[in-house]
């Protein structure tokens, strides 16, 4: 059966140049990059030779700029610990309610903590109300952290300008932006924002899984996570994990040179994948209404039927997408992001997220295209809103 991946925002397939660039590093260059031999020295210098790429990948001034974690919720976690232990006596943290799990469950339990969290509200269209933010600065703000790209919608949010104003309003209130759905999709450049602290994830950018980075302006002082051995310049203990941080900055490398083809060819996909689907399909409505969006995403509501059951038919035909971040996935509760959009519950419990990605072809957008219309034909007949559905397709 065909195989139609359209879930690449919850993971992507790792590119054979990555699989290929970390492969010497799991056979023959397996030296502990701290020793002295030669053997080790290899992989220092591939290492080395990593945060380079990196660095220019996310726009970093200085590849000292540069930790390497295991994944997005790690760097998330070694940001905002690291910068609120360094700052102990503020107890004020602003960011929103569309966060990732990683970020919102983070702030969730530094609320019982004893923290103060505002959490700051997004429109219909999902864009972030920035006034709100700003007027929730105070002297006693430690950090505000904001996600460039919301990894259900595809919504960006202008964190640059979110991070100069805040800087404005108080220098000394730090910056965390989750860049984990941003990276690979838009240009960065972070050396010219006033942002402090920018996490990513490889598998985000079809690196494997089980690595990441994060960013940290230098000058900023940050207290480890995993406390340790000296590696990562004492930011971030453990051996490093040589062949995948190799991998992740081919895979970056492959896709800082594939940016144009995202920002062309993968978005007039899924441009050509949204407006088939709402011409098509009548109870179909757009979440994912925002101007400013990643060229990879769309969210769909699909009134008054369910997601998992759509989700289930689309496996049966070889085709995979989400009904939500794939860590809430699974749960039926509805995602907390369309509802804080206000997605009425009509089409709430019927949305899906379609993610592309570079390795989509037109083939596979019309063979989506070609299955949907029919799949939702057949759920909507077993929906117990049978009036409210005449409704819609008289
Ligand atoms: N932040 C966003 C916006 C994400 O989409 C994800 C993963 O879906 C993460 C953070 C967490 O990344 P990881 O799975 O690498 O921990």
């Amino acid at each position: 059966m065909k195989l139609v991946y359209l879930d690449n925002n919850a993971t992507t397939k790792v590119a054979p140049e990555a699989l290929e660039a970390m492969l010497p590093y799991l056979t023959e260059e397996y030296g502990n990059p701290s020793s002295i031999y030669d053997l080790a020295h290899k992989s220092n210098t591939a290492i080395k030779e990593a945060r380079e790429v990196m660095a220019d990948f996310l726009g970093a001034g200085d590849p000292k700029e540069i930790i390497f974690t295991s994944c997005g919720s790690e760097s998330a976690n070694t940001a905002v610990k690291g910068i609120l232990e360094i700052n102990r006596n503020k107890k004020h943290i602003i960011t929103t309610k569309v966060e990732h799990p990683c970020v919102l469950n983070l702030y969730k339990d530094l609320e019982k903590k004893g923290y103060s969290v505002s959490w700051i509200d997004v429109d219909t269209n999902g864009d972030l109300d920035i006034g709100q933010l700003l007027e929730s600065v105070t002297p006693d703000t430690a950090l505000v952290s904001v996600m460039m790209a919301n990894n259900e919608t595809g919504t960006i949010y202008p964190v640059d300008k979110i991070a100069q104003a805040v800087k404005m309003q108080n220098p000394e209130t730090k910056v965390f932006v989750d860049g984990v759905q941003a990276a690979g999709k838009i240009p960065l450049d972070l050396k010219n924002t006033k942002i402090d602290m920018f996490g990513i994830s490889g598998h985000k950018f079809h690196a494997p899984k089980g690595i990441g980075a994060l960013y940290v302006k230098s000058g900023t002082m940050l207290s480890p996570l995993i406390i340790g051995g000296h590696q990562e310049r004492g930011k971030r203990a453990g051996t490093e994990n040589v062949p995948y941080i190799v991998a992740m900055a081919a895979a970056a490398k492959l896709a800082k040179e594939n940016m144009n083809d995202e920002l062309t060819r993968v978005k007039a996909l899924r441009d050509k994948l949204e407006r088939g689907i709402l011409s098509k399909i009548k109870n179909a409505v757009l979440n994912s209404k925002s101007k400013n969006r990643v060229p990879n995403t769309t969210n769909i509501g699909f009134q008054y039927v369910e997601g998992e059951l759509i989700l289930l038919h689309l496996n049966d035909e070889g085709i995979c997408a989400s009904s939500g971040s794939a860590c809430t996935s699974g749960s039926l509760e509805p995602s907390h992001v369309l509802r804080a959009q206000g997605v009425p519950f009509t089409s709430l419990h019927g949305s899906i997220r379609f993610s592309l990605s570079r390795y989509t072809t037109q083939e596979d957008v019309d063979y989506t295209l070609e299955k949907l219309p029919a799949i939702i034909e057949k759920i909507v007949k077993i929906s117990p809103f049978q009036k409210e559905l005449k409704e819609i397709f008289k």
